[in-house]
């Protein structure tokens, strides 16, 4: 049986979730984020737990706090994710105290409180593994640039490309390394090629077509960053137009930290 796919989109900055099945296992992609959102999403999983996996496309927080509404028999993650847990990093800390300070802040009640899943039940996936769901292969790829720890899966049988915080229609690129960034996007434009549907971590599938020009629009934004930074041109760097939420004030933060990411400094 060929695996189907069905997705929804959080509340919150339209975070996709999305459980892929073949009638006999199920993949739960970043499930999250509020309670009625995983609620919904339990029932869209026709399996047992013990035939459940999550995949976590990333560390940060939004995409990592709802793995224990499916009790899954184990948590796919970038190795780099599954060393950060194992020996309990700044940063595995940091990701999960910005999960609860956002559910304290909006009195989000879980009933239970927020965890990394046990280290026995993470399984580390590096650059080109591959695993399967029924006869279907699954091939991984790592993607650095908004975190070190990005990871991409490849259905090439379903035509899916599902790729964690990159591709976003909703959001312009988050940086953290710019030059893993734009090499990254240049893999995910000779990918996308390849696939029927995209799956960004913000906002609605896309078409092959429609993630190409985001990443098309995305490598001409950090293309000029990097231009301006090689330069040290911070008043140049921040007039460069945004790829898409040039009128959002929160685009414009982020535009900001990009630049302080990509060494430009405010005196
Ligand atoms: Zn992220």
């Amino acid at each position: 049986m060929s695996v189907t796919w069905q997705v929804r989109h959080s509340g919150i900055w339209q975070l996709t979730s999305a459980v892929l099945s073949d009638g006999h296992e199920a993949l739960i992609i970043d499930p999250g984020y509020f309670p009625r959102e995983l609620a919904e999403l339990q029932t869209l999983v026709q399996v047992p737990p013990s035939a459940c996996r999550v995949v976590f496309t990333h560390g940060h927080w939004d995409h990592v706090v709802g793995w224990q509404a499916f009790a899954p028999s184990q948590v796919l993650l970038n190795v780099r994710l599954r060393d950060a847990i194992a020996e309990q990093s700044t940063l595995a800390h940091k990701n999960l105290r910005d999960a609860q300070d956002f559910d304290r802040k909006w009195y989000v009640d879980r009933g239970a409180p927020l965890a990394w899943p046990p280290t026995d039940r993470l399984c580390g996936l590096r650059d080109g593994d591959s695993f399967s769901i029924g006869t279907e292969t699954v091939s991984v790829l790592q993607l650095p640039g908004h975190s070190e720890d990005g990871l991409a899966l490849h259905l090439p049988t379903s035509g899916l490309l599902i790729v964690g915080d990159y591709l976003s229609p909703c959001e312009i690129p988050f940086v953290e390394d710019l030059s893993a960034y734009r090499q990254t996007l240049h893999t995910l434009c000779a990918m996308s090629q390849n696939a029927q549907t995209v799956f960004p971590g913000h906002g609605p599938p896309l078409s092959a077509q429609q993630a190409l020009q985001i990443a098309q629009e995305d490598l001409r934004y950090l293309d000029a960053l990097s231009d301006c930074a090689a330069r040290s041109d911070l008043a140049s760097a921040l007039r460069i137009k945004l790829p898409r939420g040039q009128d959002n004030p929160e685009m414009l933060a982020h535009h900001q930290d990009n630049c302080r990411n990509a060494g430009l400094q405010s005196e």
